[in-house]
């Protein structure tokens, strides 16, 4: 069953048509990739089914048509954005920081428990507790942004280039705890210029260019595909 199905999206910024009427799926327990040059629309896209910004066509959560709501509606129902660039709370500590991310749950025990299955994913982050998020390395700025929004229990997660900026041997951590995350149920959508170790995890693919989706399909079969390999996985 599709979790989360887009037809026909388009997404303005002004006078500038950033998506041309994007359609994708992603099912239930998947990770799908969305690959795609600088400046083709892919964190358009994944900021269009978290209502930041306005689109046309639709865009369907569970069924539920949730192209009209706002940021937090979206949350609340699931969908975690860790948007590129990892905004952290750089002054706050990593505990702190979780707990913004838990901020609906009054429960203390609860945020406690979401607590630990975050540092199941990243025991560094359990050692770090006390330190503020601005003086961790950039890598641990990226698991610290994961987690936070695991604490609130999403059904889905939509990944901004987890990978952006960071070390070759970081970057494989990285999308290990993203494989493992989708092994423990955790459905994905995963924006990334880092296209091979994208389709490597993935189970199927989204090829964005200027607005539109090119090409679709396993990732397995997009990773042998010739005019993937030239445009996305040179070098
Ligand atoms: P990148 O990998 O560089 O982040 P992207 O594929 O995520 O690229 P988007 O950020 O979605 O691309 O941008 C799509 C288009 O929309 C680009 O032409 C970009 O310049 C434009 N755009 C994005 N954000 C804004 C904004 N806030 N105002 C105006 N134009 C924007």
């Amino acid at each position: 069953m599709s979790l989360l199905q887009l037809q026909e999206v388009q997404a303005y910024y002004g006078g500038i048509q950033a998506l041309k009427g994007i359609s994708l799926h992603v099912n239930e327990g998947e990770i799908v990739t969305l690959i795609g040059c600088n400046g083709a629309g892919k964190s358009t896209t994944l900021k269009s089914i978290c209502g930041q910004v306005k689109t046309k066509g639709s865009i369907l959560f569970k069924n539920i048509d949730i192209s009209s709501w706002q940021p937090h509606q979206a949350a609340m129902e699931g969908i975690a954005h860790v948007p590129e660039g990892r905004r952290i709370f750089p002054k706050l500590t990593v505990k702190e920081n979780l707990e913004m991310g838990a901020f609906s749950v009054k429960d203390k025990k609860v945020v406690k428990e979401r607590m630990e299955q975050s540092f199941a994913y990243f025991p560094r982050l359990r050692e770090r507790l006390n330190q503020t998020g601005g003086t961790m390395s950039g890598g641990e700025q990226q698991m610290l942004a994961i987690a936070r929004a695991l604490m609130m229990k999403p059904k889905m997660l939509l990944l901004d280039e987890p990978s952006m900026g960071l070390a070759p041997v970081i970057v494989d951590q990285i999308f290990e705890i993203i494989g493992e995350m989708n092994r423990t149920g955790m459905t994905i959508l995963l924006v990334e210029q880092n296209a091979y170790q994208a389709l490597q995890v993935a189970n199927r693919g989204y090829v964005i260019q200027t607005g539109e989706i090119i090409m679709e399909d396993d990732a397995k079969t997009l990773l042998v595909n010739d005019q993937v390999k030239e445009a996305y996985l040179a070098g």
